[in-house]
């Protein structure tokens, strides 16, 4: 009874309008009191009054507080067939608000689950690139590293290659006149012989001597000696084709190796340096050096080796020597036939 009084002055003191949701749980409150004393019929008839609103507004859960205390009522009249009903309808909408909590719990922890998946798969992620990124920079520095490597080893490699070949050419080099030195001149000769065999081809060599060269030395200075030397090898150098080549045999002696050529060709060769440095005496701010060279020619034979070979020029050198210098001779020309400048 005191509920019933607490119940009813609340009602007096909300205003429906303002605030339907209140007002329809005070009145179902009302309602309860009401049928507890006894008086269920009042109960059932505030009930009726806000049906339309709690059917039009209501949410799910005060339909139900609704239905429940609907039944409530109805079964202190001895309605059991309606409360029967309301007490049905209220289980199902009960029913469907268990059903839609389990399913929005559902759905809350699906979320959750994706969430943790998410920021668990993002996490792999970047533990993924950090760990490509920091191959990335090992791959990188290792290229470098080994760039620099092979950089490094090219440089010395070529240095070495520089100071053999600085080495080959100082060995090989006659420091005066700047042409072949005397095992240089003779392992061109080996080579070129052994190709000439192979490629059945002709080679001849010139064995070439500065005629008097001694009394240049006396009457002018060995400085002056060495300017001829030097001027020679220029000359005799200069008479060649691409491929042969001359060198300083020793002293006042020099060798030129002619591959490919034929002892006619030989000869013209050899004539060309000869006459032209008749032709061209050395200038020197004292006055001109006139001298001349005498050349002996020799062609390759079959059994030749180029000791032989060298032999047979330096036996026609021998012979021009004797004939009265500044000739060219072969060595298979008649004796007679070599003529004294
Ligand atoms: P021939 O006509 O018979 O060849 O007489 P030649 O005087 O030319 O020959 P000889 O063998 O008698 O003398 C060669 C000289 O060459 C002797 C040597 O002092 C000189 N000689 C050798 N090498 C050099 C050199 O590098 N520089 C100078 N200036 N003289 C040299
Ligand atoms: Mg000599
Ligand atoms: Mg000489």
């Amino acid at each position: 009874r005191d509920a019933l009084a607490h119940a009813a002055r609340s009602l007096e003191h909300i205003d429906p309008q303002a605030n339907p949701g209140q007002y329809a749980y005070s009145v179902f409150a009302h309602a309860e009191a009401l049928a507890a004393v006894g008086r269920a019929a009042e109960a059932l008839e505030g009930l009726d009054r806000i049906e339309r609103s709690v059917g039009a507004r209501g949410q799910v859960p005060m339909k139900a507080v609704y239905l429940h205390v609907r039944a409530q009522a109805l079964h202190a009249l001895g309605h059991w067939g309606e409360a029967y009903e309301a007490l049905r309808q209220a289980q199902e909408l009960d029913h469907d608000q268990q059903r839609q909590r389990l399913s929005d719990q559902a759905a809350r922890l699906r979320m959750e689950f994706n969430r943790v998946r998410d920021a668990e798969e993002l996490q792999t992620l970047r533990q993924l690139n950090e760990q490509g990124q920091r191959l990335r920079a090992l791959q990188a520095t290792v290229l470098v590293l080994c760039v620099v490597l092979l950089v490094a080893l090219g440089l010395l490699a070529r240095r070495k290659l520089r100071q053999a070949h600085r080495w080959r050419d100082l060995a090989s080099i006659d420091e005066l006149t700047g042409l072949s030195n005397r095992r240089a001149v003779l392992a061109f000769a080996e080579r070129e012989l052994a190709q000439a065999r192979r490629e059945r081809r002709g080679l001849a060599v010139l064995m070439i001597d500065v005629d008097h060269f001694k009394r240049v030395n006396d009457s002018h200075g060995h400085a002056c000696g060495d300017e001829v030397l030097r001027q020679t090898a220029q000359r005799l150098a200069g008479a060649l084709r691409e491929r042969d080549q001359v060198g300083r045999f020793g002293g006042e002696e020099f060798l030129a190796v002619l591959p490919g050529a034929q002892l006619a060709d030989a000869r013209q060769v050899a004539e060309r340096m000869r006459s032209g440095i008749e032709g061209a005496p050395l200038v020197r701010p004292q006055g001109q050096v006139p001298y001349t060279v005498s050349i002996g020619v020799a062609e390759a034979g079959a059994a030749d080796d180029v000791q032989a070979l060298i032999a047979r020029a330096d036996a026609a050198l021998y012979r021009v020597k004797s004939a009265g210098r500044n000739i060219v001779l072969a060595d298979v020309d008649e004796p007679g036939s070599a003529r004294a400048a």
